[in-house]
């Protein structure tokens, strides 16, 4: 299939795609790396009349320290994320995601800012942005709001941004000594959207747990927190007896649904799993 009909504005400034968001109403869509949006216009599953491309506002572009914070703006794409030593130094949590995204030709030009706008519930992002408790930086013809990511993902393609906003940036909390991260997905195919995954955040206290975030996707319309396996981890160094009772709490966190890729018992098992694949990396690196 081909996409419906469209117009098409490469907007020079923010003023110009707040101007023409204002101007166009629902009826428009902001057009970034093309990636997801795309394949949406070609299966008619999206029919917007305009498409305001912003990816010639370089401004979006940056990676940069911003105080105790990693600010990365929404035009960054997943390769840059994935060559940037400094997003690997100070968010290796994200690092460790990035490969986990698609397809190196999506990663050339597929955005964070994407991304995050489309809230996917099986996309990386969402669970890192979750489990690091990053802020989520948007804009309109009013100004900037900044949005914690715990109350920015609402739902199924759902988010706290309005639809005359734009994704402007967002910011992780750089990595504190003694934290650890780690990130796993089980997809059927590399490169695949995961059945499941998890994206972990320790913070050590010597050789104990001090805090865990433990952000599943994949498992329901948004990035859920586990809520109760964390705090069976927390005050415990990461051993057997640790894991077994964070695996049975998990139980009780997670209602994953059935789909075409595995059922509801299956994806309950699997984040056990890799729940157990966490620990057993903080156990090591302990
Ligand atoms: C075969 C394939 C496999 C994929 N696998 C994965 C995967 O495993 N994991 C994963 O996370 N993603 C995956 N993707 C999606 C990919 O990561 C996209 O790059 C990303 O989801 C969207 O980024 P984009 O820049 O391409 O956004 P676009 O496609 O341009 O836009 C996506 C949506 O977000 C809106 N939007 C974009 N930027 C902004 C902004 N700054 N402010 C407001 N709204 C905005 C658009 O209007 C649109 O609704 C896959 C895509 C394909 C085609």
């Amino acid at each position: 299939m081909k996409a419906a009909d469209f117009e098409y504005v490469r907007v020079r400034s923010l003023a110009q795609a707040f101007q023409e968001l204002e101007r166009r109403g629902d009826s428009a869509r902001i057009l970034a790396g093309g990636q997801s949006l795309m394949p949406m216009l070609n299966l008619r599953l999206a029919t917007p009349d305009c498409l305001i491309d912003i990816g010639g506002l370089t401004g979006l572009r940056d990676i940069r320290p911003e105080g105790q914070a990693l600010h990365i703006g929404a035009l960054v794409t997943h390769r840059q994320l994935q060559e940037s030593e400094l997003v690997a130094r100070t968010v290796p949590l994200l690092a460790q995601a990035v490969p986990h995204v698609a397809h190196l030709a999506i990663r050339n030009a597929g955005t964070i800012g994407g991304s995050l706008a489309l809230a996917d519930p099986a996309a990386e992002y969402p669970a890192v942005a979750l489990a690091l408790e990053a802020t989520l930086v948007v804009q309109g013809a009013q100004g900037e709001r900044r949005i914690a990511a715990q109350d920015y993902f609402q739902g199924l393609y759902q988010t706290a941004r309005r639809p005359q906003e734009i994704l402007t940036g967002v910011e992780f909390p750089v990595a504190a000594d003694g934290g650890r991260a780690h990130f796993s997905e089980l997809a059927r195919r590399r490169g695949d959207f995961a059945m499941v995954g998890l994206a972990a955040q320790c913070q050590f206290d010597g050789p104990v747990i001090a805090r865990a975030r433990l952000a599943y996707f994949a498992v329901s319309d948004r990035p859920v927190l586990a809520t109760g396996a964390a705090a069976a981890l927390q005050g415990r160094r990461p051993d057997d007896d640790a894991l077994r009772a964070a695996q049975a709490a998990l139980r009780a966190d997670l209602d994953p649904a059935s789909d075409l890729q595995c059922d509801s018992a299956t994806r309950l098992h699997l984040a056990g799993v890799l729940l157990a694949r966490a620990v057993e990396q903080m156990r090591q690196s302990a």
